[in-house]
């Protein structure tokens, strides 16, 4: 069972955005942190970016929620580790991940600026 955010407030799906922190092995409300620098695009090939993407979950009150807010990414996270490097260029790259893991993820991946929060418990960036 994993611990939860220092708070205490139960977490809600759907009104809360939390980050996993591997380190302290919790979850965290993204409103019970403090930012990081700026959003930004994450860098490099596909399998780079992908491989850096926050463990995260929650719809964040927003109205169309993905499909990956509800369960949460580190499942996604999880095949992408174990997954093989796609070959190609890099629209080919972003393709075959797209097949592995939805279009739709993929496009949100590529779109999406990220903001860094510091953990509460470790200080890490996460
Ligand atoms: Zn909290
Ligand atoms: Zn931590």
């Amino acid at each position: 069972m994993n611990r939860h955010c220092k708070c205490d407030k139960p977490y809600s799906p759907v009104e809360d955005r939390q980050r996993f922190c591997s380190g302290c092995k919790a979850w965290f409300d993204e409103s019970c942190m403090q930012r990081v620098g700026v959003p930004k695009l994450l860098k490099g090939t596909p399998a780079a970016r992908l491989n850096s993407i926050p463990i995260m979950r929650g719809w964040g009150g927003t109205q169309e929620p993905k499909a990956w807010m509800t369960a949460g990414t580190g499942r996604l996270v999880d095949v992408i580790r174990e997954a093989e490097v796609k070959e190609g260029n890099i629209a080919e790259q972003w393709e075959g991940w797209g097949e592995l893991l939805t279009p739709e993820f993929v496009q949100f991946v590529k779109t999406t600026k990220f903001v860094q929060f510091l953990c509460p418990g470790c200080q890490q960036h996460i």
